[in-house]
């Protein structure tokens, strides 16, 4: 408990469409993360869940219930913010009791319901201080148990994590995910920050401009984008143009516009002739020294170079113009400028797209 369905739910404030027949089905003990750049409409969705916003149109279930008409106190829901919304005139106990002392429970069982809360969390030691005496990091915690302690099955988080520093955000985000699946939580989770999708989801959804464009584990996300915009949300890659020169037994060889170096791509699943767009992760280029079968090898004249530590970017010109860049390990041997070099990626990561109506609008991460 519980399994969460929208159903082509809308949204509009004037003429922006928050939302845009909307489908999605979360799994009962499933942890999901919205993702999407800023605006794509994470917010409104968790927020349509929530109850706190009635939507134009469209279905949410709960285990199969339509609840659209449901006020957002009767959802039974557990709500974490960014902004922690702790009152700061309570102290951390009354904070994190407070819906139980609300529902009137019997004294009991707000006692138990906080003190494990603030146990799961590791603050129980801080239950009569009051807000103004805890860092960020400790407050955010006290949100989570004042979830927790409302004993809702359905978790919705807002950018939970977003005022945490990056270094112990990885930490609370493996923290976050442990405890719910310990209490068997469904969570749905709303961010804009890919590592943290990818860390702590089940499954994440790709938002943009309020539809979803891809749902899918992590890995295939990453692995298998089904669009140009999902590949390009996810990845830091080049994308280039080409047709399809000649089908294979088990993969295809693609031209690169311009007479432009040849690319074998790991499927068969255009025709001859096909314009389509190739997508090479930046970090999965290296220099060739020797050769190799099993990759794609290019020629192209190094352009510029950035040293970012422990990698160094380098811009470089393919034979038919097109700009190319890599990111390779700086111990690897360093480079000229100008000079010649020949890069090598691996045919299985080679992604292909069928070229789209607007590539513009597709590479937009908006
Ligand atoms: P962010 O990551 O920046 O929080 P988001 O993906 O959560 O963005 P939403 O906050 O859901 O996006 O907003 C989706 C769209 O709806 C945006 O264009 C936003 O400006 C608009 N919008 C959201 N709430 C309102 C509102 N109350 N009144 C008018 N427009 C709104």
């Amino acid at each position: 408990m519980p399994h969460v369905v929208l159903k082509n739910v809308s949204k509009a404030y004037g003429r922006v469409k928050a939302i845009d027949h909307l489908n999605l089905e979360i799994f009962d003990g499933e942890y999901l993360t919205m993702l999407g750049p800023s605006g794509c409409g994470k917010t409104t969705t968790l927020r349509a869940i929530a109850g706190l916003i009635q939507p134009d149109e469209g279905e949410i279930l709960f285990d199969g219930k339509n609840i659209v008409d449901l006020p957002a106190n009767e959802r039974d829901i557990g709500m974490v913010f960014q902004h922690f919304e702790i009152f700061p005139f309570m102290d951390i106990w009354e904070n994190v009791t407070y819906s139980a002392r609300v529902k009137g429970l019997p004294q009991n069982k707000i006692e138990e319901l906080g003190v494990n809360a603030l146990k799961l969390v590791g603050m129980l030691h801080r239950a009569n201080d009051y807000p103004d005496e805890l860092s960020a990091p400790e407050l955010q915690k006290i949100g989570i148990a004042r979830a927790i302690a409302t004993e809702a099955k359905l978790l919705l988080l807002d950018e939970p994590l977003g005022a945490l520093d990056l270094k112990i955000r990885m930490e609370y985000q493996h923290e976050l995910r442990k405890l719910v699946k310990k209490l068997g939580l469904t969570a749905i989770h709303v961010t804009h920050d890919q590592i943290e999708a990818m860390n702590i989801s089940d499954r994440i959804a790709i938002m943009r401009k309020g539809r979803i464009y891809q749902v899918d584990t992590p890995m295939n996300l990453y692995y298998k984008p089904n669009s140009i915009f999902v590949c390009n949300f996810l990845s830091n890659s080049n994308f280039l143009e080409g047709f399809v020169e000649q089908v294979q037994e088990s993969r295809s060889i693609v031209r690169l516009r311009g007479f432009g170096p040849k690319i074998i791509i790991p499927t068969t699943q255009w025709p001859v002739r096909k314009r389509l767009v190739l997508a090479i992760r930046k970090n999965e280029v290296a220099f060739e020294f020797e050769p190799s079968f099993e990759k794609n090898l290019v020629n192209a004249t190094i352009i510029k170079r950035h040293f970012m530590g422990s990698r160094t970017i380098f811009q470089l010109r393919l034979e038919n113009n097109d700009l190319f860049e890599a990111e390779i390990l700086t111990r690897e041997i360093p480079k000229d400028l100008n000079s010649q070099v020949t890069l090598s990626f691996d045919i299985n990561h080679v992604m292909s797209f069928e070229y789209p109506e607007k590539l513009d609008y597709e590479l937009a991460l908006e």
